[in-house]
């Protein structure tokens, strides 16, 4: 995944940032060591799976970490304890207001 497009970033904490690269309009959601590559248009239903844990699994562990999320590879799982996914969705919420004026954007540039 190596180029040298224009990378703007729209949201950043010590967990991570949220941002787009103006080369190839894909947004990264990097989060602790993921990173989710994400089109303009797949970003809100992220933010709302992320919100109300669409897709994740209560796991019983003393860790703390009791939400499993899967990914498309068998034998690999995401893990989350409730406070990953507040400052996951802080991100999130951060960013979404400049993407969503991205995506009404490009939009309309589609249209014209
Ligand atoms: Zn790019």
């Amino acid at each position: 995944m190596q180029h040298n497009h224009t990378f703007r970033t729209f949201a950043e904490t010590g967990f991570g940032y949220v941002g787009l690269c103006a080369g190839c309009r894909v947004i990264n959601v990097a989060f602790q060591n993921s990173l989710f590559c994400l089109t303009l248009d797949q970003f809100e239903a992220f933010a709302v799976m992320m919100h109300d844990r669409l897709a994740m699994r209560p796991v019983s562990t003393s860790h703390g970490k009791s939400l499993m999320l899967p990914t498309p590879m068998p034998n690999y799982f995401l893990l989350f304890s409730d406070e990953d996914l507040r400052n996951l969705c802080a991100l999130l919420t951060e960013a979404a207001p400049v993407l969503e004026a991205e995506r009404i954007l490009s939009l309309s540039q589609r249209l014209n």
